[in-house]
């Protein structure tokens, strides 16, 4: 069917100290009803930069969209009025965030602040808008809503202030979820049954999800495709299974060797070679080449385009044929 969001050539430009960088470099997807997509990278690799772009949340200051379009439906967003995007942020398109407390009004009651949303979008009274919240914090698990409606955030834990910031999310019934890095926080028992939420969500509402992350093993446990970005760029982006089991990306195969599982015998966790590269000196051509093993000479002249290896798995590698899975027998591969 037709995606409910289609990114193209997304580039965003930063001002520098150093003058003025492109951050976020030529970044295509689609996300379809139903679907939930994994965008994984180191920090610094672009991933936040992109899904804040496609919620225009970018700071105005120091950030801004150079070109490409973010399709939201059937509406390039990419440049629309900011108070036309307004009503399309919580309507349209939700977010999360890693950091529930600093989203949450410390002194406003856990249903007021879901009633606020509802009733910035919707014309619902104060009484339909507090049931609809007691509503929506059943649908994300809160035990005994009813009298939790009144609840101010410092009562609730870690994962229940998480529920409650995605009851807000969805107040107002998008059809797409962005979240933001939203277990990382969270103890490992809480993080689970987040991603259980968000899962069951999609099941029962068709919501379409972009999780942000930097833990692969968190993409494997719910994402259906999976999007790997480096210095900006989009490395590699196809279906779990495929770019799990045959990365076609020597960074994403490195990324797969790094998981918890993949253990030396030491108790240590291989890590990638070098460091991540850095907005203000990103290397020419290929920007993994100062840290890859299969590194040719054309891979520090030329940026490697996307190529598709199989159905609906691409790769950004002059060598994407070469790339060997480095290890089997992971978690991430028992998915
Ligand atoms: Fe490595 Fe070259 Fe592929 Fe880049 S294009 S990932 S440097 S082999």
């Amino acid at each position: 069917g037709t995606p409910v969001l289609s990114v193209r050539d997304l580039v965003v430009g930063a001002k520098t100290p150093q003058g003025p960088r492109t951050i976020v470099d030529g970044v295509s997807f689609d996300l379809h009803q139903g679907q939930i997509l994994g965008l994984v990278g180191e920090s610094g690799s672009g991933k936040t930069v992109t899904c804040r772009a496609l919620m225009r949340l970018l700071p105005a200051t120091s950030l801004s969209i150079q070109s490409g379009s973010i399709r939201l439906i059937d509406q390039d967003i990419a440049h629309l009025p900011e108070d036309k995007m307004c009503q399309l942020r919580g309507s349209k398109i939700g977010m999360i965030f890693q950091n529930p407390t600093s989203h949450l009004d410390p002194v406003m009651r856990i249903g007021e602040q879901i009633a606020e949303s509802i009733r910035f979008h919707e014309n619902a009274s104060r009484r339909e808008a507090k049931a609809k919240a007691v509503d929506l914090l059943r649908q994300v698990g809160i035990p005994d809503p009813q009298s939790r409606v009144d609840n101010f955030p410092h009562e609730f834990s870690g994962g229940m202030r998480q529920r409650a910031l995605i009851a807000t999310a969805l107040a107002c019934n998008p059809g797409i979820l962005v979240a933001d890095e939203p277990t990382t926080a969270l103890d490992v028992t809480v993080q689970a049954q987040i991603l259980r939420l968000l899962l069951d969500l999609r099941d029962q509402r068709g919501l379409a999800m972009i999780l942000i992350t930097h833990d692969l093993g968190v993409v494997a446990q719910t994402c259906d495709s999976i999007a790997v970005m480096y210095g900006g760029r989009l490395a590699e982006i196809g279906p779990k299974r495929a770019l799990l089991r045959e990365p076609r990306h020597p960074y994403t195969a490195r990324l797969i060797a790094c998981q918890p599982g993949a253990s030396t015998g030491y108790g240590l966790m291989p890590s990638i070679p070098g460091q991540p590269p850095s907005v203000n000196a990103f290397p020419s051509g290929c920007r993994f080449h100062p840290r890859c093993d299969l590194a040719i000479p054309i891979c520090q002249q030329e940026h490697p385009p996307m190529r598709e290896m199989a159905q609906d798995h691409f790769s950004a590698c002059h060598r994407a044929e070469d790339v060997v899975p480095l290890r089997t027998d992971t978690d991430v591969n028992q998915a």
